[in-house]
């Protein structure tokens, strides 16, 4: 592998690894995910805690900035949970008061696509201004040393927040049209989101669709619904994007490599991965619900070192980190990988 020098700043390293250019070592990131990056023990180590700091921007930088300081994870990323396009669109919040608890919608707010009414002032609605002020808050604390991470719900999976999953999954069946308005809807709203993140300082925007996995539809239902959403969203944003999409994905890898993503997020074996993936960036695939949880750190290492043997561009675990996963778990991927890549300088 070429290198870089061992000076690169984890900027440089993760905007290097998506853009295909050259690094001194593959990053360590959370970048595709569905929730946060934020555990239990790192709200206790900065004394800043959920539900508070998913409504307050300065609480929220804090947090997200201390998932690199407390682990080494090479990005900082936020919102932490999945909802702020439902609640900025009507949807009612159930807000949990626990630090290991992310809010979720309790009544959707659309029932038929004469609801799907944009609101001229999105950009203002619910706690959109909280994240945009933060990553604006993480950049000034940052500077150019760390990559920030904006997060969006896909097309797809927005569409059941604001509709109900099981609604959604019934039009696919019976109402295909009532789908088509629903994505086109909910990509324009994710635009602009994403768009609004760059602006105010995201390097990176990631799409999270998990609802898009084969574990809930079947292929020609994504290749008939989410994949042109998600071409259409990936053609008209300039900045870097990355995929994610958890749960069975193998037969859909090569239609997802075809949307227009740098990035790809996946569970899957990663040699499989990189077969079908082109020349689009892979980014995984440790247990996140398993290994990292439950496993030993030395058990992550094993996962990691899988890993970056079939060339994972950025080494990441496969899902979100849960609030519960220990530390030392996730600072075992970051000596995975410095392991790696000190037995490979020998
Ligand atoms: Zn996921």
């Amino acid at each position: 592998m070429d290198k870089i020098g061992n000076k690169s700043s984890p900027k440089r390293r993760v905007l290097s690894a998506l853009f295909g250019g050259t690094v001194d070592k593959t990053p360590v990131t959370s970048i595709g995910a569905c929730g946060g990056t934020v555990t239990v023990d790192m709200q206790k180590a900065v004394g800043v805690h959920w539900p508070e700091a998913h409504r307050d921007p300065e609480k929220m930088a804090k947090l997200a900035i201390a998932s690199y300081n407390l682990t080494g994870i090479e990005n900082v990323r936020v919102p932490f949970d999945f909802v702020v396009e439902a609640e900025a669109l009507g949807g009612e919040i159930k807000w949990v008061d626990k630090a290991d608890a992310v809010p979720s919608v309790s009544k959707h707010p659309f029932k038929s696509p004469a609801d799907f009414t944009k609101p001229d002032n999105f950009l203002e609605a619910g706690r959109i201004p909280v994240v945009l002020e933060s990553i604006k808050l993480i950049r000034e604390e940052v500077g150019d040393y760390l990559p920030i991470t904006g997060t969006v719900v896909g097309p797809l999976s927005l569409g059941g927040e604001l509709v109900g999953i099981t609604n959604l999954l019934m039009w696919l069946i019976r109402k295909p049209d009532n789908v088509k308005q629903l994505v086109d809807f909910t990509s324009e709203i994710i635009l602009e989101f994403c768009k609004a993140q760059y602006r105010w300082g995201a390097d990176i925007v990631q799409v999270a669709e998990p609802t898009a996995s084969l574990s809930m539809i079947s292929p020609p239902m994504f290749r008939g619904y989410a994949q042109p959403a998600l071409t259409k969203l990936a053609n008209n944003l300039g900045g870097l994007k990355v995929l994610h999409i958890c749960g069975r994905t193998l037969q859909i890898v090569s239609d997802m490599a075809k949307t227009g993503f740098d990035g790809l997020s996946l569970e899957e074996d990663i040699a499989q991965v990189k077969q079908l993936s082109g020349d689009v960036k892979v980014l995984g695939n440790i247990s996140s619900s398993k290994t990292l949880i439950f496993g030993s750190p030395d058990e992550v290492k094993a996962e990691a070192k899988k890993a970056l043997e079939a060339r994972v561009d950025l080494l990441e675990p496969n899902c979100g980190i849960s609030p519960i996963t220990p530390l030392a778990n996730i600072k075992a991927m970051v000596e995975a990988r410095d392991e790696f890549f000190a037995d490979k300088s020998i």
